[in-house]
């Protein structure tokens, strides 16, 4: 399975934060893996252009589901191609949350991204009472079945519990190996077994636990918050994942 370590900026960085990418570049071509980075949408166009040429490629961290017309201040997976970038985040929990998107909206978004030839990073994970109530597999077995639309192929599943998201808690290890083999087995169900979709977890992925995490059997990378904002945190982690394979 392919790996992958994909950093999700949120809404931090500028012009002057895509410096990393040099040190990121080194750090993937030392790897071998595949790493991806998302910032917001005004640094989409340089991102690339730094990008260029280079293992690493750029995605956005959202799309409107629609090709253009009267949404002000949203983006179309149409746009996000034409800057250059390649993959897109949806339905990733602080969408869901702040913008109440729903799993038939980022349903809609995975549609248009594959329109317009992007590569979906589908997010999908329990909360804490979910997982405190024993439901964890029950909810992401149907995020993940009403978010994908029918046919789905070549995207990239994110498990991201989201009482972990920017907390520095994590699951336990084997809890995290639980989910990913229940998804492994999941998606070959949905979507056939030779369909190789790459799984990452995500949620407080640090250089100090990428490694283990990274040992653990369907687990294929990681989508990355905090800890890709600057090169000192993310390359450590990139580097966990190329000696994990
Ligand atoms: C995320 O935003 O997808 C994420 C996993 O964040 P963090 O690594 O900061 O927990």
């Amino acid at each position: 399975m392919r790996k992958f370590a994909i950093g999700n900026w949120k809404m931090n960085g500028n012009i002057a934060s895509l410096k990393m990418l040099g040190e990121v570049q080194a750090a993937q071509a030392f790897s071998g893996v595949s790493v991806v980075i998302c910032p917001p949408y005004p640094l989409l166009h340089a991102a690339t252009l730094a990008s260029n040429g280079s293992g690493v490629e750029i995605g956005a961290q959202s799309c409107h589901h629609l090709a253009n017309g009267a949404h002000t201040g949203d983006v179309s997976s149409d746009l996000l191609a034409d800057v250059g970038a390649r993959y897109v985040i949806v339905g990733h929990s602080e969408r869901r949350a702040d913008h109440h998107e729903s799993n038939s909206a980022v349903c809609a978004q995975f549609q248009s991204a594959k329109t317009a030839g992007l590569t979906p990073i589908l997010c999908i994970g329990e909360t804490r009472a979910e997982r405190a109530a024993g439901r964890t597999i029950e909810v992401i077995s149907a995020q993940l079945k009403a978010s994908l639309p029918p046919q789905a192929q070549a995207f990239i599943l994110a498990y991201e519990p989201i009482w972990a998201i920017g907390t520095g808690l994590i699951p336990s290890l084997d809890e995290i190996a639980q989910v990913h083999a229940f998804l492994a087995h999941q998606l070959a169900e949905i979507c056939g077994s030779d369909s190789k979709i790459s799984v990452l977890y995500g949620g407080s992925v640090k250089a100090s636990n990428a490694a283990q995490i990274f040992a653990l059997p369907h687990v294929d990378g990681a989508l990355v918050g905090g800890a890709s904002f600057a090169a000192k945190d993310f390359c450590p982690i990139i580097t966990a994942l190329g000696h994990a394979q």
